[in-house]
């Protein structure tokens, strides 16, 4: 069956193109909108009013005009009109944060809390998360879900982790948070969600690699705009290619993988971040070595990685801010060094969001889903 173009259909479409509109430019009037969209002021007058009225925009001030008579009155979308929460669960931490519909933090919380696979760690985290909530002062409504971020595979339903041996969680059901939660729940394996808040602040990102340099190292793949899971959920899983069969022992049981040698963990241990640069940028320090390593090291997985998949790499993750133009330069060297054709030094990019960029990025799905939505636009009005 094929769709008819109904006359619903297109007052749904109009609808969805005047929010769109109204969302990306903010404060238009309504003769901006009938003119750039080419639809009838009649048309755009009763979708303005409609939506005025149903809260998706509100009248925003008048119209900056140097003309002497009449201003026009200005729209901009609602921010909170809709919300959506983002938790991120780490060893010592339950973070939460509210973002509205541009992605903006409304509130966020860190609560020391230590991970423990456990229902009395869910129901903990549960009621903070529920606290946090109702200090929003929001309408059930509103909310339009929780996405929760672990160290951990996610299956591609995003109702289960699927590998979860740094939290030791392999296993778990997302049924833990939805039968304490009376909002829609889902999991997010971490490096997705920093991948979704990269694309949420890179509108020119349509496809690329995301490397997180973190205590652990993770990835993910970027494909027309959409973050990979994969068939059964282990796309981008770099960290578990072994780099050297004669490594030490990686945390998933075999040897010598990229984990080892790539994570921060590998890399500092327990030292201080800012220390340990502030160290490898004086020459001849054994912590100077120990960057050249990783640095070359890191260039020979993206040069073989970029073999495979000709696109953008984004380091991200909390070594990302300490990459300068230099090591971005040898990495090149190391790229071209393994590669047999010319390679352009144009791929390489430092993440533009290194901060809560999990924590957003939990949330973002349902903001997505949302703004996608042409259904979630009308409301009672079907
Ligand atoms: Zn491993």
């Amino acid at each position: 069956m094929t769709d008819k173009i109904t006359p619903n259909a297109i007052r749904k479409n109009n609808r969805k193109q005047i929010y769109d509109f109204i969302y990306s430019a903010g404060k238009v009037s309504q003769n901006d909108i009938a003119s750039i969209l080419r639809l009838s002021r009649p048309t755009v007058a009763t979708n303005i009013s409609e939506l005025e009225e149903d809260g998706l925009i509100f009248r925003d001030g008048q119209q900056d005009s140097d003309q002497i008579g009449r201003k026009a009155t200005v729209y901009s979308v609602t921010p909170d009109y809709r919300i959506a929460v983002g938790v991120e669960l780490t060893g010592r931490h339950a973070k939460i944060i509210a973002v509205d519909l541009y992605g903006h933090k409304i509130k966020r919380v860190v609560n020391d809390i230590r991970y423990v696979n456990n229902d009395s760690y869910y129901r903990k985290v549960c009621d903070m998360i529920l606290e946090f909530i109702g200090s929003l002062e929001m309408s059930e409504e509103q909310i339009l879900g929780i996405g929760i971020a672990m160290q951990g595979l996610v299956s591609p339903d995003g109702n289960s982790i699927i590998y979860g041996e740094i939290m030791k969680c392999t296993g778990l059901s997302i049924d833990v948070f939805r039968e304490r939660l009376p909002y829609k729940c889902t999991f997010i394996h971490d490096p997705e969600g920093a991948a979704l808040s990269e694309l949420w602040v890179s509108p020119e990102l349509i496809s690329a690699i995301y490397l997180s340099l973190s205590e652990h190292l993770g990835g993910a793949l970027i494909l027309d705009r959409n973050v990979v899971r994969g068939k059964s959920g282990h796309s981008a899983t770099f960290e578990h290619i072994q780099f050297d069969p004669h490594g030490t022992k990686c945390y998933c049981g075999k040897t010598g993988c990229f984990e080892t040698v790539l994570s921060m963990h590998a890399l500092i241990g327990e030292e201080n971040e800012e220390k340990f640069f502030s160290m490898a940028r004086k020459a001849d320090t054994p912590e100077s070595e120990k960057w050249g390593s990783y640095l070359n090291i890191l260039g020979s997985l993206i040069g073989a990685v970029h073999l495979v998949n000709d696109v953008d790499f984004i380091l991200g993750g909390h070594l990302a801010p300490y990459f300068t133009e230099e090591d971005l330069r040898v990495l090149y060297d190391v790229v071209r060094k393994g590669c047999p054709f010319e390679e352009p030094d144009d791929f390489i990019h430092i993440s533009k969001m290194p901060s809560h960029n999990i924590n957003v990025g939990a949330a973002l799905p349902f903001i997505k889903e949302f703004l996608d939505s042409a259904d979630a636009l009308t409301g009672s009005r079907k």
